[in-house]
């Protein structure tokens, strides 16, 4: 230890007296985590927890992977920040980076901050390149906490702001029908089409999570998205695809998009991007980035430090091919989840892709067993492990761990999660 730790009861009094009220923390008894290890985080007492959420899809490539710090470190003793009004060999060698990894023809990238921010630039895009002012985003859907990514988040719980913006539309997706992804998927396209009839001439884009995170993990049926974007362009409507969580190598492909054959007009991307130091960006084609020519300038966005990290979050993501690391201990994980659906009623669907997945809980009467669900995660943090929860109702266990974990981390997740599941099954 090279620090006096203060614990987490301190930290908790001192977040009451100096933070704000809207900052909660996961956990009856949360730890204070001081270290980071790839899939590895150890709290104040040296203790080591097997992380499955991954600060929020954020450290794909492992917490403090020796690699990459080294990249951010050589660069923060050499040049930290000069902004954009200078020129910067990094910004320019990651906008070249991305454009060789991004889908079809994007190609331009803004940088920026955090997620929120990239989804923000991407609104005005896109009202830049169509002269038209509103929008629409899906039910459950979480784009940020800017007004107007907050406006665009279909969430209840994250729409703090009394006086949202009104140039959101929204329209159910899947999860709003209690039928089948394919079912689901006709009702939320037919929604759609009837929002287009009446308003399409006004719309300026439609933002998507190719998966919602927040949302559930929600994970639409393969032929979605191309519904959606082929109804889109019928009436000039860009779509905007928020790869903010989705995004590096987590779903097996690059992009979570890719796996929907769908090239976006344009894309943001924050999170793992940095792994860990903020980053990010939304990108676009030649024909949309030209609509982007008044000056416009982030003080910290593409900062030295910030892009020399993601030149080597990228290429450790491509050395260690960790698309098909995700994508086949995604699928050995995916199988595990399922047969702990086979053995537990609690387990209401198991669903996602790679290394993005979700198990829905729910009680014997068919409501959200959300207490179950903290109940699971506070005994897993006990016994070791780190896993996260999201959903409408908060009963969704969120796998979304580094893309460095190993089979034998898999396996030791699974096993402990039946134990837990069989002491919750019959509490
Ligand atoms: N989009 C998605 C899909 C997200 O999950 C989040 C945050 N969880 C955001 C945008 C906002 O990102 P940030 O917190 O970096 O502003």
């Amino acid at each position: 230890m090279f620090k006096n730790y203060i614990g987490p009861d301190h930290i908790i009094s001192k977040k009451k007296e100096y933070l704000y009220p809207c900052a909660h923390h996961f956990y009856k008894k949360p730890p204070q985590f001081v270290r980071g290890e790839m899939q590895y985080l150890y709290d104040q007492e040296g203790k080591q927890y097997l992380d499955f959420f991954a600060g929020v899809s954020v450290v794909n490539c492992g917490h403090c992977n020796p690699i990459i710090l080294e990249a951010t470190i050589q660069q923060l003793k050499q040049l930290q920040h000069t902004t954009t009004i200078y020129l910067s060999q990094p910004m320019v060698e990651l906008g070249e980076k991305l454009a060789s990894i991004l889908p079809g023809n994007l190609k331009h990238s803004f940088f920026c901050c955090s997620g929120s921010e990239a989804n923000e630039g991407a609104l005005l895009l896109a009202r830049l390149y169509t002269g038209r002012k509103s929008f629409i985003a899906l039910e459950g859907s979480l784009h940020g906490r800017t007004h107007l990514t907050m406006s665009g988040t279909g969430i209840d719980m994250w729409r703090t702001d009394p006086y949202m913006d009104d140039s959101f539309h929204f329209i159910p997706n899947i999860a709003a029908f209690d039928e089948e992804p394919e079912k689901a998927a006709k009702h939320s396209i037919k929604a759609l089409k009837k929002l287009l009839k009446d308003k399409g001439k006004d719309i300026a884009a439609m933002i998507i999570e190719p998966i919602q995170g927040n949302g559930g993990i929600i994970t639409p049926p393969a032929n979605y998205f191309e519904d959606i974007q082929k109804l889109l362009n019928k009436y000039g409507i860009l779509l905007i695809v928020d790869e903010v969580q989705t995004g590096f190598a987590r779903t097996g492909k690059m992009f979570a998009i890719e796996n929907y054959n769908v090239v976006p007009d344009i894309m943001t991307v924050a999170k793992a991007l940095g792994n860990g130091i903020p980053i990010s960006a939304f990108c676009t084609n030649d024909t949309i980035a030209a609509a982007f020519n008044k000056p416009s300038a982030s003080t910290l966005g593409g900062n030295q430090v910030a892009c020399e990290t993601a030149l080597a979050v990228l290429d450790y993501i491509e050395k260690n091919r960790l698309c098909l690391r995700a994508e086949e201990l995604g699928k050995a994980l995916l199988n595990g989840l399922l047969a702990l659906k086979d053995k537990y009623p609690l387990i209401k669907e198991v669903r996602g892709i790679g290394l993005m997945l979700g198990v829905e809980l729910i009680k014997k009467d068919g409501t959200p067993a959300s207490e179950e669900t903290d109940t699971i995660l506070e005994i897993l943090k006990d016994n070791g492990i780190i896993l996260g929860k999201n959903g409408l109702n908060r009963n969704v266990l969120a796998f979304q761990p580094s893309l460095v974990i190993t089979q034998g981390d898999i396996e030791k997740l699974l096993s402990q999660l039946d134990i837990v599941l069989s002491e919750v099954s019959t509490n």
